[in-house]
């Protein structure tokens, strides 16, 4: 019998107590800036003269701290010692490395202020967003370790008289963790510790963003007593050591979450088989969203703004099942906008440390100038309701923005924008909204606000999405509960904190004796 699973509480801001021990951590974590995070490579600190310096997104002259980067050699020696772990880890008993992931939760239970305090500071993630990174994080570990003490006998087959057959999950070898900067710690850790306690040893790559909260962990994971070599971390430019890893012959997976566009090179890439390579590598590949909130004529109008605007601009909008498109049935659009527009207006946009703040920075100069060229894009294809303005004289500041009267196929409806950019579209009737909610490459969230059951029910067969939410918003998916992951363009579906999940790190191995 597997231990009880239940997710992490999010912390609950308004009791003094909470925001006082939030703030001292903050306050701890400012004395901890600027320092510097070698590569490590089989328990080894490696520096590099080659350094990535971190800084915070809601102050450009704020450094975060800086990390060493590998190239191509670092990243060669770092797969010999993965290589050279698994012939060790992969013997462990499962229920050994699970407690590695029990012990390395509950430390960060411990420590959870501090960790989402780093959150605060390089990912520009407001309070609430940065604990329920972390809380996820610490799901991941919990969860993933019960999976596989579920899993550590594999599954029962049929025997004959006179024959005895099992079935068993070996581990893969070593696996490639590339990872995005949106949850620089959930998302990061989740797939790095699933690889893991399976009894695959791997090469982790964090997003260049958010190398610092990443190099945390590393010690963490190292404190709850990750033998040398299993987990290696090797921050490095995506073009360089990424293409260099994911092409390598001993490569055996790679988990990715990111882009589209980077999705699909590495899917491309990793299907060639190069000289010494004696298995084809299997790809893991979450990829990005365009996400629609649907409304349904007959429906709460007050619940179907708040469910836009939440989904919209949670996290400035750079979480892959943001709600980036408003389909709303004709009757009902001009009072949903209006209150759509009114709740905006009342987000304060700022310092991401301040515990008022509702939306932060966006993660960085690049994608500062994507989004404000959307809005850009927006003006021309709709209507600005509210929004539209960029400050980028101290961090990366966007104002939330809503744009109306979008054509089913306007950019803006079509595009991943990644930014605080919500388009809002008016649909003839119930076939109209799901013709449109289906129209994108992608299909990873979605939601319908309706009390219309009849429709309800046709969404969930016709909608056709990885997680569909009926009367709520499209974000916020929790481990354990709302397996993640996306259809389409949106990936491969991998199911992220759900029971299929562990099983692609591994293979079914048959073993079948005749008495
Ligand atoms: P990104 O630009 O695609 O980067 C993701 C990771 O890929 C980073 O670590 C990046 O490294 C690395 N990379 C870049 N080029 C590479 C290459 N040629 N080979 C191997 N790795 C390479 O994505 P992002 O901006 O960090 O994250 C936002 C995107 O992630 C959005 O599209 C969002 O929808 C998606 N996302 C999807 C999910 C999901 O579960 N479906 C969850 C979260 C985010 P560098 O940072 O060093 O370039």
């Amino acid at each position: 019998m597997v231990l009880q699973y239940s997710h992490e509480p999010f912390t609950n801001f308004k009791e003094e107590q909470h925001k006082k021990a939030f703030q001292e951590s903050l306050a701890y974590v400012n004395t901890q800036l600027g320092k510097h995070y070698p590569l490590v490579i089989n328990g080894e600190r490696i520096e590099t003269t080659e350094k990535k310096v971190s800084i915070n997104p809601a102050n450009k002259e704020e450094v975060i701290g800086s990390v060493s980067m590998a190239n191509q050699q670092l990243a060669e020696q770092a797969m010999q010692s993965a290589l050279q772990a698994f012939e060790s880890w992969k013997k462990w008993k499962m229920e050994h490395r699970a407690n590695i992931l029990f012990r390395a939760a509950a430390i960060m239970r411990r420590r959870k202020h501090e960790f989402s305090s780093y959150l605060v500071k390089e990912a520009g993630k407001p309070w609430n967003e940065a604990d329920a990174d972390t809380a996820e994080a610490i799901d991941f570990l919990e969860y993933y370790a019960r999976q596989a003490l579920e899993m550590k006998d594999g599954a029962s087959v049929k025997s004959r008289v006179g024959e005895y057959n099992q079935y068993h999950y070996v581990p893969l070898g070593v696996g490639i963790i590339i990872s995005p900067f949106n949850f620089p710690l959930a998302i990061m850790a989740g797939t790095a510790v699933a690889a893991i306690v399976t009894g695959n040893t791997i090469l982790l790559k964090p997003a260049d963003a958010t190398p610092v909260i990443a190099a945390k962990f590393v010690e963490l994971m190292e404190e709850a007593g990750l033998p040398n070599g299993v987990l290696n971390f090797i921050p490095g430019k995506g073009a360089e050591i990424g293409d260099f890893l994911v092409e390598h012959p001993k490569t055996r997976f790679i988990s990715f979450t990111g882009s589209q566009a980077v999705g699909c090179r590495i899917y491309e890439r990793a299907a060639k088989v190069h000289p010494g390579q004696i298995w084809l590598k299997r790809v893991i590949a979450e990829m990005g969203g365009k996400d629609t909130v649907v409304v349904d004529r007959d429906a709460d109008l007050d619940l179907a703004a708040a469910s836009i605007v939440y989904s919209a601009f949670g996290f400035a909008g750079q979480k892959c099942s943001a709600g980036s498109r408003a389909v709303v049935h004709q009757d009902v659009y001009d009072e949903v906008l209006e209150k759509a527009v009114k709740l905006t207006k009342t987000l304060s946009v700022g310092n991401p440390e301040e515990f008022e703040t509702y939306m932060g920075p966006v993660i960085h100069e690049a994608s500062y100038e994507k989004i404000m060229s959307y809005i850009e894009i927006g003006k021309e294809e709709g209507k600005l309701m509210v929004g539209g303005e960029g400050d980028d004289s101290q961090g990366f500041f966007i104002q939330p923005t809503i744009f109306a009267d979008l054509d089913e196929n306007a950019r803006l409806m079509q595009e991943e924008i990644f930014g605080p950019v919500v388009a809002f579209c008016k649909a003839r009737d119930f076939d109209h909204m799901m013709k449109i909610a289906n129209n994108t490459d992608y299909g990873l969230t979605g939601a319908l606000i309706s009390n219309n059951r009849e429709h309800i029910e046709r969404a969930r067969e016709e909608f056709h999405v990885g997680n569909l939410y009926f009367n709520r918003g499209c974000t916020g998916a929790i481990v354990g509960y709302q397996p993640f992951g996306g259809f389409n363009m949106s990936g491969t579906d991998s199911k992220a904190g759900g029971p299929d999940y562990l099983i692609l790190h591994m293979q079914g191995k048959t073993t079948s004796e005749t008495f």
